[in-house]
């Protein structure tokens, strides 16, 4: 099946709720045509604020979750044999400069190094993508824009963004939203009344507290927003929370314990 373009505008308007002044910083970064990084923990409302900016900005929106096995000709592109002889398919990144989208590389770094260095060009005055086994110099079409996420929790030293790469972006950072914002996202999001949204979110802050004392990662407003989903679905809160917070997260039994104890403080 051919991949259209106007099959990424996105239709509907996804609901973002802003927490500082990032709605407008990337309107000025995206008119700039300047690449930007999102970085923060997962599921804090990455993917969320890049959908809701290409719609705001009524450009269609190609993301890629990047994983390690992921090369530069998974985005780039490559020749395919059909029955006609070989065809040169476009990759996402290919396909959204030629056709003027945002492209959204989510966790870039943990793709293989040279797909960092396939963006390079992309990123700074020359806005082109060599293809290199094509033998074409794609010139980006003046809509397309670059976007990245970046776990900065994740990196490790073996894993991290070249300061050559890093500094091609300007950065947007993406922490836990404070707690008004967060009550109404979960109760948004999960359909949850304001009280339960509330208490959801104060047993949020109580787990992020374990964060380095035990936990890796911090609980996601995703998390959050799960636990909201399976209460209105009728499951009782606590079981909400077992299933979606503390089971989740954590194998480890003490950990289960400080957070059990949390979750029945407050249900
Ligand atoms: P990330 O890309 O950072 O991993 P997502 O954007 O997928 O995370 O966010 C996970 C979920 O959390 C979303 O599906 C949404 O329900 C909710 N969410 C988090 N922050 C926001 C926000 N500011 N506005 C609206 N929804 C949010």
């Amino acid at each position: 099946m051919k991949d259209m373009i106007e099959d990424h505008l996105v239709a509907a308007e996804p609901w973002y709720r802003p927490v500082a002044d990032e709605v407008a910083l990337f309107q000025a970064a995206y008119a700039a045509r300047m690449p930007v990084m999102l970085k923060g923990p997962t599921g804090c409302g990455k993917t969320r604020f890049v959908e809701h900016m290409a719609w705001r900005l009524g450009k269609p929106l190609v993301t890629v979750a990047c994983n390690e096995d992921m090369t530069a000709s998974d985005l780039v592109g490559r020749f395919l044999l059909d029955a006609n002889g070989t065809r040169w398919q476009d990759g996402p990144l290919a396909f959204a400069a030629r056709h003027g989208a945002i492209c959204y590389l989510d966790e870039v770094v943990e793709a293989r190094q040279d797909t960092t260095v396939a963006i390079h060009p992309l990123t700074d005055g020359r806005r082109v993508l060599p293809l290199e086994k094509k033998g074409e110099l794609l010139k980006a079409h003046p809509d397309f824009h670059l976007v990245i996420s970046y776990n900065p929790g994740y990196q490790s030293l073996m894993k991290d963004l070249k300061q050559s790469t890093k500094q091609r972006f300007g950065a947007l950072d993406f922490a836990w939203p404070e707690a008004a914002a967060e009550v109404e996202i979960v109760a948004h999001e999960a359909g949850v009344s304001e009280d339960t949204a509330q208490k959801l979110v104060e047993i949020g802050a109580r787990a992020r507290n374990l964060k380095g004392h035990g936990l890796d990662e911090g609980v996601s407003t995703r998390m959050l927003v799960h636990a909201g989903q399976l209460i209105a679905q009728g499951v009782a809160p606590v079981a909400a929370c077992t299933m979606a917070i503390t089971r989740p997260i954590t194998d480890d039994m003490d950990m289960r314990d400080a957070l059990d104890a949390a979750v029945a403080t407050f249900f």
